[in-house]
Order: structure tokens, then sequence, then C-alpha cells
């Protein structure tokens, strides 16, 4: 008896891949800080909110995100990130007769806020228009730019574009997501020219396009959704792993018909 074969290959041109989209997940980290004090949370954004209302009443002030990242951070007892003591009683810092999240640590007496080490340190913009930022950056699966970005949030569109970038480098890469369905596959190489390269950079015994100075970049399409991964080089033995990683058992792999992909169905 044949078994059946694991992925079926179509040969195919197709056009190329779009390298830049960020990859898709709804999953975000906030603790991006080297800060070992402070366990990284993660906040599944879709099943939070239901939708963009719900989360504009929930959320309806600066006071009321903080409280919830307060809740998601450090469930009812604050963490200080200097020096990891967690007490339900930290000293609250008045300002004004108001506590505007601003804590004080029992142990080490020094200062801190839920935001300290997450991606919303250090900014300005408020933590209503963070979470914004957040939602509609998660539910636009094919990206967003930062001129509407800006006009949505009404700011500049340099914060939006600072803001994109952070949210952008927490998402986290979903380690068990596969594409399901048609995948078209590709690989590219990016990457300047030699002769713009500095001196120690430069590669020997190259000339203008030669690969050997640019980077093999794989890429996966399916639906709209894009997985692209730096590769070492672009040969059958490292590509067909990350097929078989990304890829359900059973789908129709799609390639400009490529030697590197060749065995892949029959093993
Ligand atoms: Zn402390």
């Amino acid at each position: 008896m044949v078994e059946a074969p694991i992925f079926k290959i179509v040969r195919k041109s197709l056009n190329k891949v779009h390298k830049t989209l960020p990859r898709s997940s709804k999953f975000i980290i906030f603790n991006k800080s080297k800060m070992a004090k402070h366990p990284d949370i993660e906040l599944d954004t879709a099943s939070v909110f239901k939708s963009v209302i719900q989360m504009i009443t929930t959320l309806d002030t600066d006071k009321a995100c903080r409280e919830h990242l307060e809740r998601l951070r450090w469930n009812g007892e604050p963490i200080c990130p200097h020096c990891g003591s967690q007490r339900p009683n930290h000293y609250q810092l008045k300002y004004d007769g108001a506590f505007n999240g601003l804590y004080k640590c029992k142990d080490c007496r020094k200062r801190f806020t839920v935001t300290v080490g997450t991606i919303f340190h250090g900014s300005q913009i408020s933590l209503r228009k963070w979470f914004m930022s957040i939602y509609i950056f998660s539910s636009h699966k094919k990206g967003i730019s930062s001129v509407q970005l800006s006009k949505d949030l009404d700011i500049t569109q340099k914060s939006a574009w600072f803001m994109l970038s952070r949210i952008r480098n927490s998402f986290k890469t979903d380690v068990d997501f596969q594409f399901e369905g048609l995948v078209q596959v590709d690989e590219t190489f990016i990457g300047g020219k030699n002769k713009n390269r500095s001196k120690d950079k430069k590669v020997e015994k190259t000339q203008g396009r030669s690969v050997k100075t640019k980077t093999p970049v794989f890429g996966m399409l399916c639906e709209g959704l894009i997985y692209t991964e730096v590769v070492q080089n672009t040969r059958g033995g490292t590509l067909k792993p990350i097929i078989r990683k990304k890829v359900k058992v059973g789908c129709t792999v799609v390639s400009d018909g490529w030697m590197g992909y060749r065995g892949l169905s029959a093993d």
C-alpha cells in the first residue's frame, strides 16, 4: 500500500510574495523588558474585547486603562519592577491629592508605575490611544499605515509610526500557528550591493548582484496571511523543515518549481 503524500506540490509561477507585512497573531506581549522580576504577560486582544464599542465603553478613561493594565499585570498586588517585591500595600504616591498610578516600593523605596518595562513605558501618548491602536492593529490583518492610524487617533504621523513599530515588535510569533489550504512558497534574496558596504562587511570575490552578499528570505503566503523567515540558505534541507512546521499536513504547497522543494511530498 502506498501512503498518501504529506504535501502535494503544484509547480506554477506566481507573483512574488510580499515581504513586509507583520506576522499575523492575536497575542501581544506587554512586557518586553529584560527585567527578570516581571513575568511576561500576554493579552488576547480579541477575546478580552468583543468589539471596538465594548472597548471604548470599558476603557473610557486613562484611569480605567491603567487599572485594566494593573489587573492584567499584577492581579491586584503591585509588583516592584526594581526588586520584585509584591505587596498589596506599596505606597501610593499622590500628586495634588490624586493618585495617578505612581507607587513607591515598601522594600527598595524606588518609584514605579504599571507601565515600567512595557511597550507603553516612557511614552507621552495616553493609554487610551495605546489600547485603541493595539486593537486597530490587531484587527487589520493586512496591516495599517501610520498615516491612517494618525488620522484615526488624531495624533501626529510620527507618534503613529512610533506606536506601530513598538506594537509590531511586541506581537508574538505564534509557534503553534499553521497554514491551511493552498500555500504559496517563495524564496528571495534581500540586501544591498557589495560596493555600498563598509570595508569590513564587504564580501570578497563577488561582483554586482551576486547572491553571496545578500540575505536569503523564505516566505509563505496563504489567504492573505504571510510568514517570512530569514534562512541560512535556500537549500531543500533548510526550507523543507520550515514548510513541515508551518503548513498543515495534507495541504497543497505551490512553488515556482525550484529544485529545493523536491522530495517534499515523497518523505
Ligand atoms: Zn522594590
